[in-house]
């Protein structure tokens, strides 16, 4: 018998967390989780869900405000019920969370609501509401995730961060999106898309710098082409003012740029930090890496404590819910299934999508960093740009239709395929399948044998050459 109340404490009823404490129950542990908000997380709440909500209701305007027409619709009365749609969204959300606790409830996991610290290796503080509860456990999970990072400069309380982006009770009329990452790029995406006149603020000379430089240039053009005005080379805000009116003014560090003009809304997008410092790691030993405050963890998802492990958004690797996830089984295989000794996840070639308008897919190397690793001369990429067939009979020159731009980054004389890039139409849902393809070892000529499915848009992705 275990001297501990847990087998297995987990910290944090995120996606991570969920799914580690589930497998976990699965193989027969006494398992907790603490929350101290909201059961889902991060994704459920303030993250995939919602935003993928806004993003299909912003997509449903663009389509039936510039798309139907070409078709020989005639031109819907447009006008969206915000509150309606806050409402629904909302509350779908709610039923999610519940569903997450339900879950947790049925596969016997005790559910623990406050906010936790380590006392000694084997003892978290568990506070709710001035009530101290001391829970023990022979092994614990840190899987608290992240929040927004708030840059110190003056008048930061007159904006929002994506958390109140998802609480706004109307839509603004003029926006400034300030930052240059996938949060950025989503939001100012959905904000056009509803008819906001939108501004997105870059401290450099483009948002997504660090994609494919195709692709990002690619979104660049089309953002700008759907009406977003992007304002470059700026090195951020210098401080914000509200006015008297309400409104927000901003200034930019670069001197002498062209002004915004007030806004309604400032939304601030630089990034994101770990939540650790209520945890007192330093009482167990567990290490952060210096300056970004992530914590440190081996391929295992070890921390630097015995019996301690950490996962998902606050090891700060590859923020995204699927790879909490798959962290969080793995983990809990290794730990607790027989003949799992090595399970780990692997955090390589890891799909992902940006859902900015129009959506990126893209996986495994951008062109620059697979020149820098094999050599310009045993580089070998292909790109096809097309208008989708949707577009086939817009009314209009076809070189003002929407464009899918794709590439692929082929390496050494078997052409292995170790990047591949889509921005345009179903990008989105296309990048799966072609993910497995890449873990698999596919090679330019394996993508080639495989028969192509017409008319669609992922089929050039097996014709290229
Ligand atoms: P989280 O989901 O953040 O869970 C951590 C939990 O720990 C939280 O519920 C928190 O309340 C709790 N907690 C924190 N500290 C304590 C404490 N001391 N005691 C008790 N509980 C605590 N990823 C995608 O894959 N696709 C997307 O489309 C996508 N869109 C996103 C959009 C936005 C706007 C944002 C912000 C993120 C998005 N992400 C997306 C990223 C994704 O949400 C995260 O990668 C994922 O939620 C990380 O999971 P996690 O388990 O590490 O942390
Ligand atoms: P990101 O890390 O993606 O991008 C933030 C960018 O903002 C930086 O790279 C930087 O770009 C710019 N920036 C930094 N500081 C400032 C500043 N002071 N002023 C203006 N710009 C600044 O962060 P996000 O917050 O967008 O997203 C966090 C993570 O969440 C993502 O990396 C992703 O893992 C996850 N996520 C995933 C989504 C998905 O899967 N679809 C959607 C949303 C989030 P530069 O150096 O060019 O200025």
């Amino acid at each position: 018998m275990s001297s501990y109340d847990f087998d297995f404490l987990v910290i944090g009823g995120g996606s991570g967390g969920i799914a580690s404490a589930k497998r976990a129950a699965i193989h027969g542990k006494k398992v907790a989780v603490v929350e101290r908000a909201r059961w889902g997380g991060t994704c459920v709440n303030v993250g995939c869900v919602p935003k993928k909500i806004m993003y299909q209701a912003a997509t449903l305007a663009e389509q039936m405000k510039h798309d139907v027409t070409h078709y020989g619709f005639e031109q819907p009365q447009v006008k969206l019920d915000y509150q309606l749609m806050k409402k629904r969204r909302d509350a779908y959300i709610l039923k999610l969370d519940n569903i997450y606790e339900n879950g947790l409830a049925q596969a016997g996991i005790t559910k623990i609501i406050g906010d936790a610290s380590f006392i000694d290796p084997h003892t978290v503080a568990i506070v709710l509401d001035e009530t101290v509860q001391n829970v023990t456990a022979d092994k614990i999970l840190i899987a608290v995730g992240g929040r927004p990072m708030l840059p110190d400069i003056p008048g930061m309380e007159y904006t929002i961060t994506s958390d109140g982006f998802f609480e706004m009770e109307e839509l603004p009329t003029k926006a400034i999106v300030v930052g240059a990452g996938y949060i950025a790029v989503e939001l100012a995406g959905v904000l056009n898309g509803l008819g906001v006149d939108t501004h997105l603020v870059v401290r450099k000379h483009k948002a997504l710098r660090t994609f494919d430089d195709d692709i990002s240039d690619h979104l660049d053009k089309e953002m700008t082409r759907q009406g977003i005005t992007i304002h470059r080379n700026t090195n951020g805000l210098s401080k914000i003012e509200l006015q008297p009116d309400g409104k927000k003014k901003v200034f930019m560090v670069t001197e002498g740029m062209n002004p915004i003009g007030d806004a309604d809304i400032v939304l601030y997008a630089p990034g994101r930090i770990p939540n650790t410092e209520p945890l007192s790691l330093e009482k167990v030993g567990v290490e952060v890496l210096p300056g970004s405050g992530y914590i440190k963890v081996d391929d295992f998802q070890n921390t630097t404590a015995e019996n301690i492990y950490a996962l998902g958004d606050v090891c700060g690797k590859v923020e995204l819910t699927p790879m909490a996830i798959a962290a969080g089984r793995r983990l809990a295989d290794r730990l607790f299934e027989e003949g799992k000794e090595l399970s780990k996840t692997s955090y390589e070639l890891v799909p992902t999508v940006v859902f900015s308008h129009p959506t990126i897919g893209t996986i495994g190397m951008t062109e620059k960093e697979a020149v820098d690793k094999y050599g310009e001369a045993n580089i070998k990429v292909y790109k096809s740009k097309f208008p989708n067939l949707y577009y086939g009979i817009f009314q209009m020159d076809s070189d003002d239709k929407p464009k899918t731009f794709m590439k692929l980054v082929c390496a050494g004389k078997e052409e292995l395929v170790v990047g591949l890039h889509i921005i345009g139409m179903g990008a989105d849902e296309m990048l799966q399948g072609f993910g497995v393809a890449m873990k698999m070892g596919a090679t330019k000529a394996d993508f080639d044998s495989c028969i192509a499915i017409h008319p669609t848009g992922a089929e050039e992705l097996v014709t290229m050459g």
